[in-house]
C-alpha cells in the first residue's frame, strides 16, 4: 500500500511541476510580447484602414487618372524670373496623390496658421506627412499646397504644376494653392512674403488665363478662417488682388 501510495504521491508531483512549468513557458511568452510591442517591434498590417470615409471627410479628391511623377511640371521652368525653389513631396496618399490637375480655374490662398514657421519647415511637414503610412492613425492627416510662401518671400514649390495638391477640399481638382507664412497670430504678413504672392499669383494668373477674381481665399471655398488676416480684414484682400491686377498687366506687357 505505502509503495502505490508513495507511487501517486510522485505522480501527483511530476503533473504539478508539468503544470508549473508550463505557465512558466506562458508567462515568459507573454513578457517577451510585451516587451515587443511596447518596443513598437511589431508593425501591424494593413495599417490604414481602406475605408474612404476619412478620405471623404477631408473631401480629399479621388476622381482624376493618378500620374506618373515624371515628367513634373516646374514653376522655374515656366516662369524663370521669378526666384522659385523646389522642396518637391514623395509621392504619398496623404500629401502628393499624383492625381492630374487636368484644368486651373482658381487660385486658392492659404495662411500656415503656424506663427514664425519658414517655408522650408511647413514643405518638410507636408512630406512628412507620408509617415502616417505607419501609424495607424483613425484620422489621417491630408495635407499640401503647390507652393508655400516664406517669412523672406522664398517661393518653394512642393507640387508640380500638373498634379494637384491637398489643400482647397472640392477646389484640389481646379486650382494652384497658395500657402503664406505669417510672423504671427494675428495672420498679418510680412511685407516680402505679400509681393512675393502678388508677384507668384499674376504670373500664374496670366498663364492660366484667368480673371483676378478667381484668387480666392480658402475662406470662400468651405469658410475656414484662412487665410486669417484676409479674413478679418477683406478690404486688405481686396487691395492684395488689386496688386495683382496691377503686376498682371505690368508682366503682360513685358512680353
Ligand atoms: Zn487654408
Amino acid at each position: 500500500m505505502d509503495d502505490r501510495k508513495k507511487q501517486r504521491e510522485k505522480k501527483r508531483r511530476i503533473a504539478n511541476l508539468q503544470a508549473l512549468l508550463i505557465v512558466l513557458l506562458f508567462s515568459t511568452i507573454a513578457l517577451l510580447l510585451i516587451a515587443v510591442v511596447m518596443k513598437g517591434g511589431v508593425k501591424d498590417s494593413p495599417v490604414v484602414s481602406k475605408n474612404t470615409e476619412e478620405v471623404v471627410d477631408v473631401n480629399v479628391t479621388t476622381e482624376g487618372s493618378r500620374i506618373e511623377a515624371e515628367p513634373i511640371v516646374a514653376a522655374k521652368d515656366v516662369f524663370p524670373e521669378l526666384d522659385i525653389k523646389e522642396q518637391y513631396i514623395t509621392p504619398n496618399r496623404y500629401s502628393r496623390p499624383q492625381i492630374e490637375l487636368k484644368k486651373v480655374t482658381h487660385i486658392v490662398v492659404h495662411y500656415t496658421g503656424n506663427p514664425g514657421t519658414s517655408a522650408k519647415a511647413n514643405a518638410s511637414y507636408f512630406d512628412g506627412l507620408k509617415e502616417q503610412e505607419n501609424q495607424n492613425k483613425k484620422s489621417p492627416i491630408f495635407a499640401s499646397s503647390h507652393f508655400v510662401i516664406g517669412l523672406k518671400g522664398e517661393i518653394i514649390q512642393c507640387i508640380p504644376l500638373n498634379e494637384q495638391s491637398y489643400a482647397s477640399n472640392h477646389m484640389n481638382s481646379c486650382s494652384i494653392s497658395i500657402e503664406m507664412c505669417h510672423p504671427d497670430d494675428t495672420g498679418a504678413f510680412e511685407n516680402e512674403t505679400y509681393n512675393s504672392a502678388v508677384f507668384l499669383i499674376a504670373k500664374l494668373c496670366n498663364y492660366y488665363n484667368i480673371p483676378t477674381d478667381n484668387v480666392v481665399r480658402h475662406y470662400d471655398v468651405t469658410g475656414k478662417l484662412c487665410p486669417k488676416y484676409f479674413v478679418d480684414n477683406p478690404e486688405s484682400f481686396k487691395g492684395f488682388k488689386e496688386w495683382i491686377d496691377k503686376w498682371r498687366k505690368k508682366y503682360a506687357t513685358e512680353k
